[in-house]
């Protein structure tokens, strides 16, 4: 599926010319970039997004968003402009990964407050909203290599049904180095999770963050800015993964989104 041809620009234009632009892939996983006038306030399917003071704000459209959104623009002078947008849906593979240890797949009761510690940990630093813009300034690949997971796929674990996998999968060599996707501050660093393994987190502004998983060495401090490009760790197989790969997601709050929607196509081969 070329996933490119919906990337859309949308323009609208309301009675009194205060323009609303969109910018982003309408279609489930999709990260939309939009300007309204400053001062608007804009509500996403019922809840008040956060703007920045020159208009700017973002919203994520989730593995299963539905096939319409609202978007309200409550403008300044009282007007009230609804958007009815329609989000393309995809349909998502069924992945079997074999082989993977067999606590990783059905933890046992002990892992459970460790497993429950790190959610949270991860759930904090994606509902942290940082007033910076650094979503704006484009994404790369972190790493080039073979894609050997893609966004929305249910997966089958050791045989068993798991969550879908909500990033994507870059096979690497055990020590290829890993980018920063874009600019931002690293909100976490973290030795060893249990799913994750040795993993980065950067806040990208306005709930927008990256991440980078099952690394074999993390080379920046949380707090760090960093600039797209920028060195930030070396690829692994830590935590749950058969091979050395990265999984890299993106996120908007905790809506998490297809970050391979943000960059041109690799070798973008579909597995
Ligand atoms: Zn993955």
């Amino acid at each position: 599926m070329r996933i490119a041809s919906f990337l859309a620009v949308l323009f609208v234009f309301s009675a009194d010319l205060s323009a609303l632009e969109l910018k982003g892939p309408l279609v489930q996983g999709g990260l939309i970039i939009g300007t309204a006038k400053p001062g608007s306030v804009i509500t996403f399917e019922g809840t008040r997004l956060k703007s920045l003071s020159n208009g700017t704000f973002v919203f994520g459209l989730s593995r299963n968003a539905p096939p319409t959104i609202m978007l309200k623009v409550h403008t300044q002078d009282g007007q009230i402009q609804k958007h009815l947008l329609k989000v393309k849906q995809r349909i998502y593979k069924t992945q079997r990964i074999k082989g993977l240890p067999r606590r990783k797949v059905t933890p046992a009761v002990r892992d459970f407050d460790r497993i429950k510690r790190e959610r949270d940990l991860l759930i904090n630093v994606r509902n942290s909203i940082s007033l910076r813009n650094n979503f704006r300034e484009g994404f790369i690949w972190p790493v080039k290599g073979r894609i050997s997971g893609v966004y929305g796929s249910q997966r089958i674990l050791n045989g068993k049904p798991r969550s879908p996998h909500l990033g994507v999968d870059i096979a690497a060599p055990l020590g290829t180095t890993v980018l920063a996707s874009a600019k931002g501050t690293v909100s976490l660093v973290h030795q060893g999770m249990f799913f994750a393994g040795k993993t980065i987190f950067i806040d990208h502004g306005l709930g927008v963050g990256t991440i980078y998983i099952h690394l074999s060495k993390i080379l920046v401090d949380k707090g760090q800015k960093v600039n797209q490009g920028q060195l930030i760790g070396l690829v692994g197989k830590t935590g749950r993964a058969t091979g050395s790969h990265l999984h890299w997601g993106l996120s908007w709050n905790l809506i998490r989104l297809d970050p391979s929607l943000l960059v041109g196509s690799m070798r973008l081969k579909q597995d």
